[in-house]
């Protein structure tokens, strides 16, 4: 006989100022099958989980639901109170009152049947929940990081320096990432190569990592402890082991033509190219549709000048197939296409850049050699107007809703480069509102204003006008009311950041899913923020949302230690929630093993008597180690051979009936 204890917690005021809890509690006594109820302020709370641990004794309890907030917040939090009570944590059930009912309700009265019709069901189906017991499956202790920024380096450095082996893949010929392209970085102002080069060294010296550049991801199967990979390596055309980096094949190369990636293409390089000349590692590659060799066949002066006779016009594509424990996505992002950005000009007028661009040319390794020139003239500028929020916190179909938390702080670090670089310039910032939370960062900005002279315009730009060699910016002065015409030598555009084009791919890949704005969703934005819905694939960096690097830092040491959790045991428990095939009705058409994303289906053949004869049958088997529990199966079985443990067609239409009565 079941006995069904129900706890109704208020949430403080969440829940209790929509929902009428003795409403609520009357009901649920004269609920079938329930022998006890309670109601409290915070059931989430230690007296709140006591109260549940001993009611369970005192009254015997069998089953138990409790009506709170969302299972993805505190069913863990319960089961383990169940257990503490001697009771199986899957006897366990939730009615999700908060995030189902009272913040989501405004009328009181409907809110509350709302929340007796959901308790209602969950008593129905914890009466029919069966005891259920994980099983283990043991833990692949090597992690993968996809992303070779400044987050995936400083994962895997965090991961190695625990002692469990990282493979870091990075789709561009070295790891660095846009902190590799920055000169300075706020709020320090410190050299962005001097702190990034040394932990790009590190990872690619340290014998626990091992770096797999100019690859990618190609597929993921399995589940957290014993994900399946399949990795990309691109030809590079030069033999790793064999070439020294010696640069000789760069300098022969004839062919010069082919826009610099790094230098945001404001520079050219060879087809056979390092990107950087701190890449790691130091080893090129050749751009296969630049290289004469590759288009015409004819060429071949890199073979002929390399010493070590490390370029390889054959090399293939390799697949390679790994397994690991944790896989760590940090593959950050990029800054949207000013193309339909014409008013200021951009994709019209040299002088008009982008903040990247402004990065690399006043860096001593850029393309000018860290002298800050007009693009057109190469003559140094004179004014220079800085406009922030390109396409940040823009609700119209060009632009980005959000902020990108960025670029307050490097305009204000870019107007005091240029001050630094010529103390008689003047530099205008155009702004909405200036952000700067963070440590030290409003001192930074104060310092632009108050130690370079930065004149900082509240207003947005309306137009540029390109005339006599100058940039006519017109805006407006939105405190004074005041109409400006500033004749600019160059401006230099705050452009919003955006997810990366391929990060839906990404994510369908490795079922993690994405926000509207295809930032990678983290499992909940306070108390989960580096864990995605999928048990061992983790976030960090600005592939998550807009970030600095002290920001992505701090992430990518928080995932790193979230991978370390699970590659520091030698089982996980399993979900016990896995499919099951009744074989009695199976008809072995195996529709199910199509669908499964896991491939945990696989047929087998079981034997019977027919006519007197034995007979091989065949039916679909479930390994319960790759079955994740989505229940797909369950959908596609027609004669309705697969159940869910946990959630068996019986649970659930017992569900509907409850909510229907
Ligand atoms: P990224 O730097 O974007 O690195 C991601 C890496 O993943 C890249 O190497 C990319 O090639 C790789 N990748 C992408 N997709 C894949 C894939 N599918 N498979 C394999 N690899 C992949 N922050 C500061 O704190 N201080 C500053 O002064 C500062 N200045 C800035 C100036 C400008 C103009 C801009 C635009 C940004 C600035 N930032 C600054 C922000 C800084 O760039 C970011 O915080 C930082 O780069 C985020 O690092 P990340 O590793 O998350 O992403
Ligand atoms: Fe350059 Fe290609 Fe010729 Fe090599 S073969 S030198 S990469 S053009
Ligand atoms: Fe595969 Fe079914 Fe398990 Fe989903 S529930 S993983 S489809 S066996």
């Amino acid at each position: 006989m079941q006995r069904v204890g129900v706890f109704i917690c208020w949430c403080g005021t969440n829940i209790s100022n929509t929902v009428n809890i003795d409403e609520v509690m009357t009901a649920v006594e004269n609920m079938p099958g329930v022998a006890y109820s309670k109601d409290y302020q915070y059931m989430c709370s230690e007296i709140g989980q006591n109260l549940v641990k001993d009611t369970i004794k005192e009254h015997n309890l069998n089953r138990i639901v409790v009506a709170s907030c969302s299972p993805r917040m505190h069913e863990s939090t319960f089961r383990k109170a169940a257990e503490a009570a001697g009771l199986n944590p899957y006897l366990l059930e939730i009615a999700n009152i908060r995030e189902h009912c009272s913040w989501v309700h405004k009328d009181k009265e409907a809110a509350t049947q709302k929340a007796i019709s959901l308790t209602r069901a969950a008593v129905a189906k914890a009466i029919l929940n069966d005891e259920l017991i994980p099983g283990e499956v043991g833990v692949e202790r090597r992690a993968l990081v996809i992303g070779g920024g400044i987050a995936g380096i400083q994962t895997a450095l965090d991961i190695a320096d625990a002692g469990y082996e990282v493979d870091l893949v990075e789709k561009t010929p070295s790891i660095g990432g846009k902190m590799a392209q920055l000169d300075k970085t706020f709020p320090t102002l410190d050299c962005s190569a001097c702190i990034l080069t040394p932990k790009m060294v590190d990872a690619s010296m340290s014998s626990k990592i091992n770096l797999y550049t100019y690859s990618e991801v190609e597929e993921v199967s399995g589940f957290v402890g014993n994900f399946e990979v399949a990795i990309r390596q691109k030809a590079r055309s030069v033999d790793m082991e064999k070439c020294t980096g010696c640069g000789i094949c760069l300098a022969k190369c004839p062919i010069k033509t082919a826009l610099s990636e790094f230098e945001e293409g404001l520079s050219n390089r060879p087809a056979i190219y390092t990107p950087f000349p701190q890449a790691v590692p130091n080893v090129p590659v050749i751009d296969r549709e630049t290289c004469m060799k590759f288009r015409t066949g004819r060429c071949g002066v890199c073979e002929k000048v390399c010493p070590t006779k490390a370029v390889d016009y054959d090399q293939k594509d390799q697949i390679l197939n790994k397994k690991y424990g944790a896989i760590i996505v940090t593959t950050g992002y990029d800054l949207i296409d000013l193309d339909y950005f014409g008013e200021y000009q951009y994709m019209d007028h040299p002088d008009v850049i982008t903040g990247l661009e402004f990065e690399r040319l006043v860096n001593a390794a850029g393309p000018t050699g860290g002298k800050l020139i007009r693009p057109s003239d190469k003559k140094k500028p004179k004014k220079v107007v800085f406009i922030q929020c390109v396409g940040s916190r823009d609700k119209s179909d060009r632009g980005k809703s959000y902020c990108s938390k960025i670029c307050c702080m490097y305009t204000a670090k870019h107007a005091m480069l240029l001050k630094d670089k010529y103390p008689d310039s003047e530099a205008y910032v155009f702004y909405i509102d200036v952000r700067t939370a963070g440590k030290g960062f409003e001192e930074f900005q104060r310092r632009a204003v108050e130690n370079y002279g930065v004149n900082y315009i509240k207003g947005m730009v309306g137009k540029i006008f390109p005339t006599n060699n100058k940039l006519q910016v017109n805006g407006v002065d939105s405190l004074s009311g005041e109409i400006l015409q500033i004749d600019a030598d160059m401006v230099v555009l705050a452009a919003a950041t955006k997810a990366k084009p391929e990060a839906d791919d990404v994510a369908r890949m490795l079922s993690i899913s994405t926000d509207s704005d295809s930032f990678f969703s983290e499992a909940h934005p306070k108390l989960r923020p580096v864990e995605t819905h999928c048990a061992g694939i983790y976030l960090a960096g600005a592939c998550q949302g807009p970030k600095d690097i002290p920001e992505t830092v701090a992430q990518a040491s928080a995932a790193a230690v979230k991978a370390i959790g699970v590659l520091s045991k030698s089982k996980l428990v399993n979900n016990p929630c896995v499919s099951e095939v009744d074989k009695s009705i199976c008809s072995g058409c195996l529709a199910c093993a199509d669908m499964c994303p896991y491939e945990a289906i696989s047929e087998k053949i079981v034997e019977e008597k027919a006519n007197g004869k034995i007979v091989g049958r065949r039916v679909a088997e479930v390994n319960e180690t790759l079955c994740q529990g989505c229940g797909g199966c369950t959908v596609t079985c027609r004669p309705g051979a697969i159940d869910l443990k946990g959630f068996s067609n019986k649970q659930i239409l017992a569900e509907v009936d409850a909510i229907c009565r």
